[in-house]
């Protein structure tokens, strides 16, 4: 059984019920459903069939809805030849009727007020760093940018400004409608995109709260790593956020690309350190959306971020419009299970928490007692999900069985590192639930007669205290 876990984004390659299951059969863990794209009631469809598939095939499935945040676009009346040295004017909509006639072509940038924020020497890049322009003259409501480089500029093309101190709504009018859409569909994860501070993210958790009307059970918030501005305020984003997302497509082009590596070992020793669960994503299998088999430079990619101890990898393009799908995610499942089974993935030393708390002690103590007794697994019992968080972040490398009697934390733990889930929904007592576990997983063939396993009841709302039950000999 693989430890870490797969997200998949879902589009017309994988859409039908069939590809689903195969791709749920194959390693698939959470379904990714990309907002950049797709209405409604399409995204409604899939999020059904995926309920559905979870329920047949006694599987948590998480589903994260991913909003596409405040992208800037080019506004352009043609297509804008440039060659290396050409000079074209910047500006942004709300400037449209005050820009002086130039003889240099235009480009209005679809979000108002943002050329305020660009200064002389600032970098303009166009659809993914395509074209790159550079700032040379600020003018009163308008910039001149020179080319470094001979492209094309469309309309309706993502632009960054990677050095520019720019005041983001962290929601545009789309996301709000779809976080709307989000809330009540009740869906477990959110993905906020150009996350720059703490407080975008606080802010995303108040629009969801008032648009939940008095609700509790709300989306846990992924923060989506991918701007310059997020790498500086990274420690305070990831204490603000429920599960963290390198991002590494729009990271590539905000970032060098040749820093990407080491920002991605950046952002999940981070996340780590606060026992929050990480996504590694973009490009991971990228030629498996042509080829039936990936490149050795792919393979290595997946590999490493197994051995970074990420939570779970993703895949976009690969399984949302590739030509395999299922395959892809058999490969991927493969290589986690290839690297995992090798030593190069132990981790050799205890991590370093930032955080003391008595529920850490407790799982140190259940860690230790794991490693010593060589036990097969960890029986836990987790309502929220907390400890059962806690417990992966030390990355016991056994299987990690967890009982829960909620069916929120069912769902969000599929994207936690080793925790294997079994839903109770009644009211049993802890014990009972442990039980119940144990017949379960017997049933599945986790856990055999003569194996060993620690056992430890998490506390849960109500309940002053945890329980380290010891050492238990499957019978
Ligand atoms: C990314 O940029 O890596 C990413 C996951 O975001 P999106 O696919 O929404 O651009």
């Amino acid at each position: 059984m693989k430890q870490t876990k797969i997200v998949a984004t879902i589009g017309p390659a994988s859409e039908s019920k069939v590809i689903l299951r195969k791709m749920i059969e194959a390693g698939m863990n959470v379904v990714r459903l990309n907002f950049s794209h797709g209405e409604h009631p399409w995204h409604k469809s899939v999020i059904n069939r995926v309920r559905e598939l979870s329920e047949e095939l006694h599987t948590p499935i998480g589903i994260l809805a991913d909003l596409q945040g405040p992208r800037i676009r080019t506004e352009v009346k043609e297509d804008i030849t440039v060659k290396k040295g050409t000079r074209v004017c910047v500006s942004d909509i709300a400037q449209r009727e005050n820009l002086p006639k130039s003889k240099d072509k235009t480009i209005l940038l679809d979000m108002a007020g943002i050329i305020s924020g660009v200064k002389v020497g600032h970098a303009i890049l166009i659809e993914d760093g395509t074209v790159e322009l550079t700032v040379a003259e600020v003018g009163e409501n308008f910039v001149v940018a020179v080319s470094k480089n001979a492209g094309t500029i469309k309309n309706r093309k993502g632009v960054i400004l990677p050095d520019s101190h720019l005041v983001l709504n962290i929601l545009s009018e789309k996301d709000r409608k779809d976080l709307h859409f989000i809330v009540d569909e009740g869906v477990d994860f959110v993905g906020v995109s150009f996350v720059g501070s703490a407080q975008d993210i606080a802010s995303v958790r108040e629009a969801m709260k008032e648009m939940s009307s008095g609700r509790t059970s709300l989306p846990k918030i992924v923060s989506k790593i991918e701007r310059k501005e997020a790498i500086k305020n990274l420690v305070a984003i990831v204490k603000a956020s429920d599960v963290v997302m390198a991002a590494r497509g729009d990271l590539g082009v905000e970032m060098p690309e040749s820093e990407v590596t080491i920002l991605q070992k950046h952002i999940i020793a981070e996340s780590l350190r606060s026992a929050k669960p990480v996504i590694v994503a973009t490009q991971m299998l990228q030629s498996m959306t042509e080829n039936p088999r990936p490149t050795r430079a792919e393979v290595s990619d997946v590999s490493n971020a197994v051995i970074d101890h990420a939570d779970a990898v993703m895949l976009s393009e690969e399984s949302a419009a590739g030509k395999y799908p299922v395959e892809t995610v058999a490969m991927m499942a493969e290589i986690v299970e290839k690297t995992e089974e090798s030593p190069f993935d132990d981790l050799f030393q205890e991590l370093d928490l930032n955080f003391r708390s008595e529920t850490a002690a407790m799982l140190r103590s259940v860690y230790h007692l794991a490693q010593s007794y060589e036990a097969k697994a960890i029986l836990l019992f987790s309502a929220s999900g907390h400890t059962a968080r806690l417990l992966s972040h030390f990355r016991p490398e056994r299987k990690l069985l967890v009982a829960t009697n909620n069916r929120k934390t069912y769902n969000e733990l599929s994207v936690v590192w080793g925790i294997d889930p079994y839903l109770f929904e009644g009211n049993d007592s802890l014990d009972a639930s442990i039980e119940h576990l144990i017949k379960e997983a017997k049933k599945d063939g986790k856990l055999r007669a003569g194996d060993q396993a620690v056992v430890f009841e998490g506390q849960t709302p109500g309940q002053d205290m945890m329980k380290l039950v010891g050492i238990r000999k499957i019978r």
